[in-house]
């Protein structure tokens, strides 16, 4: 068969450049899906084919193909995300596919390309960053009709790899493949994964930078998303001045991303304010969805900024154990702490601050950008106040119940309290005798637990004339507080057990959390053992509390 040009891509058949064979179901043929690459055929890219690390100028990608590795095995692999793509589960037990996601087998036909962007790190203007060892496959139209980009994480150097070699250690692949499933069923927006490869490679890394390099087993995770394009992507050409590649990006994302936005009727001058606002409030959406549930994301670059608003780069990220708004989990931002929990909601405005500022010249003023801003902040209020309401279980926030959640969280911080275990336990106290006995299991600190007790007890009396006063039935109030505060998350020393094992050859912990965190909010009582405080023995183990961004 002819190998088609380019530009016809969109019709064949993910089969025909993958090999994936027909998935025959009771004679029933099973629609296959097709792949596209609307990125590629409708921006400008980098027209040097070599791979070698350089600035690429007036592109925003660079086609590059994976570097094959030694000995790839698929560990682990998420078949509810097989489905999204329209894949046969079968294919990911077999050994030829384990070569298709490691990058080793790459059809002629594929154009696999990695994507040029820059980035603020840690608040600096860090220049031309680029995806350095992640090299998107193609996209694939899913079974809904969606488009779904799939990318290989750790498949080798490409032309911004800069001095890096390419690669992911098993350690970090395993917690972005665990910590995408979580946050996805816990209802929070993501990049998903389909496969976790182990490369059987050995690569050299110096996890705490502090001169111990050691050998640790390499992988390599197939990510899946609509785009996994960020701030980044525009702040590069834009801080080149270039503003007519700025906006090519734009008008793509636009169109292929938010094609709701467009419709005959819009100036391009609308069009470009509806969108910024709708960034604004994606952004606004997944910070305090965040707050709900207790996650740090750990380095909020501008280049982990997903222009979906989806949560993206899961390196050096946490979950809150004891209630601590200063807690990050990032050893590198210890001491300025830029990135902990609670300074989430200013990251993300000051990083879209950046993004209004790279696309300023595409604006005739800059007040729909402020206006963009603020509504970033009005959305944050607003979002705040929902998952205010429906972690303390009631029908509508009001006024003071600010004031009540402020008081719990201080009492939590001060005494330190695990935020899940509390807040699960909240729906059960008994509305007659409420008692701070009952969060018994949610104290790290014996002497703490004490000196609050009748700090708790006090608050505990507030919060039960509130609910009494409430709309809701009790019914309704348990279903709302059941499914916003999650009884399973992906603490770190859960993620760090399983990572432990899997350096050992064995993946059994990595199944077996990503089928708990399938159903977070759900009781599950043959789990019950990891509804429990952080032991002790993980508060100062690396991996548990202390996370670098050497991954
Ligand atoms: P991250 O901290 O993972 O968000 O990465 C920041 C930048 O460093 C991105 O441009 C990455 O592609 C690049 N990078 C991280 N690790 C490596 C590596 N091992 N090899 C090449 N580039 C890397
Ligand atoms: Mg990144």
């Amino acid at each position: 068969m002819q190998t088609p040009p380019r530009s016809t891509l969109t019709a064949y058949r993910l089969e025909y450049y993958i090999n994936f064979k027909k998935p025959i179901i009771k004679d029933k043929k099973m629609e296959l899906p097709t792949i596209d690459y609307s990125f590629l055929e409708n921006l400008p890219g980098d027209p040097n084919k070599e791979n070698q690390p350089r600035q690429v100028q007036g592109a925003l990608y660079s086609e590059v193909k994976p570097t094959p590795v030694s000995r790839p095995k698929i560990v682990a692999s998420v078949d509810e995300v097989a489905d999204l793509l329209g894949l046969n589960h079968d294919e990911f037990k077999k050994t030829a596919t384990a070569e298709i996601f490691a990058g080793n087998k790459v059809s002629s036909d594929l154009s696999p390309y990695a994507v040029n962007y820059g980035g603020h790190q840690f608040g600096q203007w860090a220049g031309q960053l680029g995806d350095g060892r992640a090299i998107t496959l193609c996209e694939i139209i899913g079974k809904n009709n969606d488009r779904w980009e799939v990318q290989l994480k750790g498949a080798g150097r490409t032309p911004y790899s800069r001095t890096g070699d390419g690669r992911a250690v098993l350690r970090s692949s395993i917690r972005e493949f665990l910590c995408s499933e979580a946050m996805h069923h816990l209802n929070i927006p993501t990049t998903r994964a389909l496969t976790l490869v182990d490369t059987g490679e050995e690569i050299v890394r110096d996890m705490f930078y502090d001169g111990n390099p050691q050998e640790e087993r390499g992988a390599i995770v197939c990510r899946v998303a609509p785009s996994f394009i960020r701030f980044g992507n525009f702040e590069l050409p834009s801080y080149r001045g270039d503003i007519h590649l700025t906006k090519k990006l734009l008008d793509y994302t636009i169109k292929y991303h938010f094609s709701h936005l467009t419709n005959n009727k819009t100036t391009e001058n609308t069009l470009y304010e509806n969108w910024f606002f709708e960034v604004c409030e994606k952004t606004a959406f997944l910070v305090s969805e965040w707050e709900r549930v207790g996650f740090v994301h750990g380095v909020l670059n501008t280049d982990n900024m997903s222009i979906l608003g989806l949560t993206i780069d899961y390196g050096p990220y946490g979950w809150i154990d004891n209630f601590d708004r200063n807690w990050t989990p990032n050893t590198t931002d210890a001491q300025y702490g830029r990135y902990r929990f609670g300074n989430q909601p200013n990251i993300a405005h000051w990083n879209l601050y950046q993004l209004a500022r790279a696309i300023a010249s595409l604006f005739s003023s800059d007040e729909p950008l402020h206006a963009g801003l603020q509504h970033y902040k009005d959305q944050y209020e607003e979002n705040r106040k929902r998952v205010v309401a429906a972690k303390l279980g009631l029908y509508r926030h009001e006024k003071a119940d600010y004031d009540l959640m402020e008081e719990l969280l201080c009492l939590l911080e001060k005494a330190e309290a695990d935020m899940t275990i509390f807040f699960r336990l909240l729906q059960d106290i008994d509305m007659n005798f409420p008692s701070a006995d009952h969060f018994e299991s949610a104290f790290y600190n014996e002497v703490k637990k004490k000196e609050f007790f009748q700090s708790f007890n006090r608050w505990l009396g507030k919060y039960v004339i509130r609910v009494k006063a409430d709309k809701l039935d009790s019914d309704s109030r348990y279903q709302i507080m059941c499914s916003n505060n999650p009884k399973y998350i992906l603490r770190n020393y859960l993620a760090q057990q399983a990572i432990d094992q899997a350096n050992n050859g064995d993946f059994s912990q990595v199944e077996n959390l990503l089928d708990v965190m399938r159903n977070p909010y759900d009781d599950q009582p043959e789990n019950s053992h990891l509804f429990a405080l952080r032991p002790e023995w993980a508060k100062s183990k690396p991996g548990c509390s202390m996370l670098s961004c050497s991954s």
